[in-house]
């Protein structure tokens, strides 16, 4: 039994309890938490480690929306808008695909792993990726992709996708979770999201999909036109239709299955309640809207709706870091109509507790009984003004000094 002792514990829970001088008892799951005292008297044969001044335990971070396979992407695609950029990742996809590398992903991983990101959601295209999270030293739940729009090709699209979850199946343990995507509205047919559902049930797999990301996407949804229809749709086939009536209609295929949406940013009132009644989240990449769709979620309508928000990175194909530290930094700089204090809360539960609760797993927060994925570090300087400790700790953090996945040190 490890005890760690810290100027600052972040439990993450749901009261959002912090203990000043704390302490965490811990095996592989969590025993307890509390006052340094309080925690020393209770286990006394415990192997005590002091962490040094203004140090911070928190649980482990939660990157709950990235593409690996797209990590070769610097400047390669166009951004600042979805179309263009769509256009350049069709274009691209290949070479981005050939430059993919498996050595590099490693470092990534590696990188993300030091900035204490112990869980991450990763959505696979290709499954060129596989054997690279199967390694990976943080938890990864994989989200196999199904896309396809084109009536013809759907079994074969389909078949191609069943051969890469089954794959990812067989790979199955405590650290790696398979686990199912539908691209999008604009790019999977109904008969393809149908089937993706029904394996989720069957399996017990919860599925993440892309929806309402761009404007352009709201009005080919809506009413069939706009730029998916002019600079998009028309290159390939310009008598194409929607396959979905309306947003709507494709988040009811969700209902009884534990479903990530992402981005959401032009999603209406009518999608948000939708979702809150399906007990889905929403997860935002909020650097990634702003370098493809020059807008932002609008935290406070999720907060009032109640509705679970977790936090991405999205894939370098739409940033310049999966670093969730940078992420929750842009966050406070792009929000900024909310209160400082409480979105820094927000964005620190959202990496933690709200992001595991949206994967479905046993982390992210500080807890009795929760797996033991730990991080700590130090803050150069402690806020003298207590109510800025979560903008200060988003602030002042880059990396982190100790990382535990599963009560075993890993760094
Ligand atoms: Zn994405």
């Amino acid at each position: 039994m490890n005890i760690l002792c810290a100027d600052f514990v972040l439990t993450c829970n749901d009261n959002f309890d912090i203990f000043y001088n704390g302490a965490i008892c811990f095996e592989k799951e969590i025993v307890d938490v509390g006052n340094k005292d309080d925690i020393l008297k209770k286990y006394k044969n415990a192997k005590i480690t002091e962490l040094p001044k203004n140090s911070v335990l928190m649980p482990g971070l939660v990157n709950a929306h990235t593409h690996l396979e797209f990590s070769s992407n610097i400047a390669t695609l166009t951004y600042g808008s979805f179309i263009p950029w769509l256009n350049s990742v069709i274009q691209n996809r290949e070479i981005l695909r050939e430059k993919y590398s498996e050595s590099k992903t490693e470092k990534l991983l590696d990188d993300m792993l030091k900035s204490g990101v112990t869980t991450l959601g990763n959505i696979s295209s290709f499954g060129i990726d596989l054997l690279v999270c199967k390694k990976s030293k943080q938890k990864i739940v994989y989200f196999a992709e199904a896309i396809g729009s084109v009536a013809l090709a759907l079994d074969a699209l389909y078949s191609d996708f069943k051969a890469r979850v089954y794959e990812a199946l067989d790979l199955k343990d405590e650290k790696f979770i398979p686990a199912l995507s539908v691209h999008s509205p604009y790019s999977t047919h109904p008969i393809i999201t149908k089937k993706v559902v029904e394996l989720a049930k069957n399996k017990n797999l919860i599925i993440s999909t892309h929806f309402m990301e761009s404007y352009a996407e709201r009005c080919w949804i809506d009413n069939a036109n706009g730029e998916f229809k002019d600079k998009f749709f028309n290159n390939f086939n310009p008598d194409i239709k929607p396959m979905y009536e309306s947003g709507l209609e494709f988040l009811k295929f969700f209902d009884g299955v534990k479903t990530l949406f992402t981005h959401s940013v032009f999603a209406n009132e009518s999608e948000l309640e939708f979702i809150k009644s399906i007990n889905a989240s929403i997860t935002h990449c909020p650097t990634s809207n702003r370098l493809l769709v020059n807008d932002k979620l609008n935290l406070q309508n999720i907060k009032e709706k109640n509705i679970l928000l977790s936090l991405g990175t999205d894939g370098l194909s739409s940033n310049t870091s999966l670093n969730l530290w940078v992420e929750m930094r842009n966050a406070i700089y792009l929000h900024t109509n909310d209160e400082i204090d409480s979105l820094a809360k927000t964005l620190i539960l959202s990496s933690t507790n709200f992001g595991a609760k949206a994967l479905g797993l046993k982390i992210g927060q500080l807890d009795k009984n929760y797996q033991s994925d730990i991080i700590s570090f130090c803050l150069e300087e402690i806020p003298k003004n207590i109510s800025n400790l979560c903008l200060q700790i988003i602030l002042q953090t880059k990396s982190v000094d100790l990382i535990y996945i599963n009560g075993e040190k890993v760094i």
